[in-house]
């Protein structure tokens, strides 16, 4: 399957990793939005956030611990933002689940 984050995770495509298990792979955002900007994906292939079930939910799950423990090794005591795009209107623009987590800087709200 021709996606860049399954390349990535395959390390087909290089990439600046800060976290990596089984299930999770975090690395630093090619066009960082924040002096912290990092990509956590699931390994597997899921398009969106709208592609989510009962049967893969848990990933999003492992996702979110990998979030935690890396706030915690890159000591983001001042907090940080987790967002996923999905779909057209939703700025997606890689085809593979994926969260980013942005820090040290003040994250505006609403996103625009
Ligand atoms: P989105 O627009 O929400 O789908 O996010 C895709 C993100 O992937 C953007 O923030 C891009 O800067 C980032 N990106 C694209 N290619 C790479 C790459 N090769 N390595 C790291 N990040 C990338
Ligand atoms: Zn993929």
């Amino acid at each position: 399957m021709d996606c860049l984050f399954c390349k990535i995770a395959a390390g087909e495509i290089p990439s600046t990793k800060v976290f990596e298990n089984d299930d999770v792979l975090a690395f630093r955002d090619i066009d960082p939005q924040a002096p912290f900007h990092v990509i956590i994906i699931p390994k597997t292939h899921i398009a969106s956030a709208a592609e989510i079930t009962t049967e893969n939910s848990a990933l999003v799950a492992k996702i979110f611990e990998a979030a935690a423990a890396i706030a915690a090794e890159q000591k983001l005591e001042k907090g940080f933002g987790i967002v996923t795009n999905c779909g057209e209107e939703g700025g997606q623009t890689v085809g593979h689940l994926h969260f980013h987590m942005l820090a040290q800087r003040n994250l505006a709200w609403p996103p625009g």
